[in-house]
């Protein structure tokens, strides 16, 4: 199967010219002007963007999660990533406290098998150490290509480790050629701060921000870097969301050291004002790091245009607002965390990054899909338009009207952070690997199409893999 994209605009990190893009057999074959070349299909992409299609590297599906499970499955999910131009994510394993890291692994390829719409990876969030899983194993899992620890700094009595464990962590994998990856939050202070405000008789969903303080990310942002400094092991701090944090970062990286930062779309747009909404709705926003005061939309702007923050993921975490959020009706401690978004982020970034002018295209894809592919293994496979690489495209209409909705989005969520959000510029055309997933906002692929990806070692290139059969 060989397909001609013709006469679009590619756009990469670094490039911006027009070009046809030629695909043979699930790979970028040819890129140059007006190429005499047959193909199985042709596709006009005149007046369109031709882009890589973007890398998540942050999302929750068919997650266990305060008291119930992601709404979205493998398959909700990675249809909803699909439509939203979004052709690879990275998911996490979460270790059962008392399971080994084979047993995780084996559990969540379960969840994924026949269900597959686009190409997925894994880290692996470790929660214990002790009972289960032990620092040999956790050695043992590059191996296998999956090349990031994940580690809760918060969620005390759940998912939280203590910082020996985060210290060891990182010592493995300053041997094996993993990246640490924490979720910068200091979950004794969070925890004694609920107690207080549940005993003060506060439990709107309000208080999950107000016991949440922005100070309790920045201290332990900045605990995170000086371990991971101490233990000589490359750090990726997950979802920022405010100065307390971008400051610690910014600074590490003015230092040459091997630390990055990710902010999420909805930190730009949802703010204290959301999670305030009366009649429980607030709930919609209840997400850990929580919704921030509104003068941070700035900062986290001004953070990744200037590279203190390299990566926008989605931190997708489904939920009903309608029969899940609600478990925490009289308790916001109870309110599962985390909200949707696979499908909105390069609709949004494009609206309010490139088209309110605080962002260029080439910066857009850089944090979208380049950056997010370097950092966990993936590029240049994926994460760019050019020859050998994977032909993961998405022809971008930039003129196409949009309103982002509950009622159109391809989530299971029964709400979106963005409802009735205008957006100008979507997806045309989603591409995996040669292979049409969405064209005209209609499914064309059916689930099993998508492929587990074995990730490179932190640094290190994935090569195609034709090509490193020839080596
Ligand atoms: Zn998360």
């Amino acid at each position: 199967m060989s397909l001609l994209i013709k006469g679009g605009r590619v756009v990469t990190a670094a490039d911006d010219y027009v070009a046809d893009v030629y695909v043979d057999d699930e790979r970028i074959s040819l890129i140059g002007l007006d190429l005499e070349v047959n193909a199985d299909r042709v596709i006009d992409a005149t007046g369109k963007y031709v882009l890589p299609g973007c890398v998540d590297p942050h999302t929750h599906l068919d997650m266990p999660f305060g008291g119930t499970v992601t709404i979205d499955d493998v398959e909700s999910g990675q249809i909803s990533a699909a439509f939203g131009g979004t052709t690879c994510h990275v998911d996490f394993i979460i270790q059962p406290q008392g399971e080994t890291f084979a047993s995780a692994l084996a559990t969540w390829r379960a969840k994924a098998n026949g269900k597959q719409v686009i190409d997925m990876g894994y880290h692996m969030a470790v929660t214990d150490l002790e009972h289960g899983g032990s620092l040999e194993e956790l050695a043992t899992l590059p191996d296998q290509g999956i090349t990031s620890y994940k580690l809760f700094m918060a969620y005390k009595g759940a998912l939280m480790v203590d910082d020996l464990t985060l210290f060891r962590t990182m010592q493995v994998a300053s041997q094996t050629g993993a990246l640490v990856m924490v979720h910068a939050e200091n979950g004794d202070v969070i925890d004694q701060l609920v107690r207080e405000a549940l005993e003060a008789g506060n439990t709107e969903p309000l208080y999950h921000a107000l016991t949440r303080p922005p100070e309790a990310e920045g201290e332990a942002t900045n605990r995170a870097i000086q371990l991971a400094r101490l233990a000589s092991a490359p750090l990726y701090v997950v979802h920022v969301t405010c100065k307390q944090a971008v400051e610690p970062i910014a600074l590490a990286r003015d230092r040459g050291w091997d630390v990055w930062g990710e902010t999420c779309t909805q930190y730009f747009f949802n703010s204290l004002d959301d999670i305030a909404k009366p009649n429980f709705e607030g709930a919609k926003y209840v997400y850990s790091p929580p919704v921030r005061d509104s003068s941070n939309w700035e900062v986290l702007w001004n953070a990744v245009r200037t590279d203190a923050l390299s990566v926008i993921s989605t931190d997708h975490c489904a939920f009903l607002w309608d029969g899940q959020k609600t478990l925490g009706k009289d308790d916001f401690s109870k309110i599962p965390n985390g909200g949707p978004g696979l499908e909105d982020r390069l609709k949004m970034v494009h609206e309010f990054g490139v088209r309110a002018g605080r962002l260029s295209l080439n910066r857009m894809v850089e944090l979208l899909a380049t950056n997010p592919a370097k950092l966990f293994g993936l590029y240049p496979r994926k994460g760019t338009v050019a020859v050998g690489s994977d032909a993961d495209l998405v022809v971008f209409d930039p003129e196409k009207e949009v309103t982002i909705s509950a009622s159109a989005h391809h989530s299971k969520s029964d709400y979106s952070l963005y409802e009735g959000t205008k957006v100008t510029g979507a997806p045309e055309v989603v591409l995996l690997r040669g292979h049409v997933l969405v064209e005209n906002d209609e499914l064309i692929a059916s689930p099993g199409i998508g492929q587990f990806v074995k990730r490179a070692r932190f640094g290190e290139e994935l090569r195609p893999a034709a090509e490193t059969a020839h080596a």
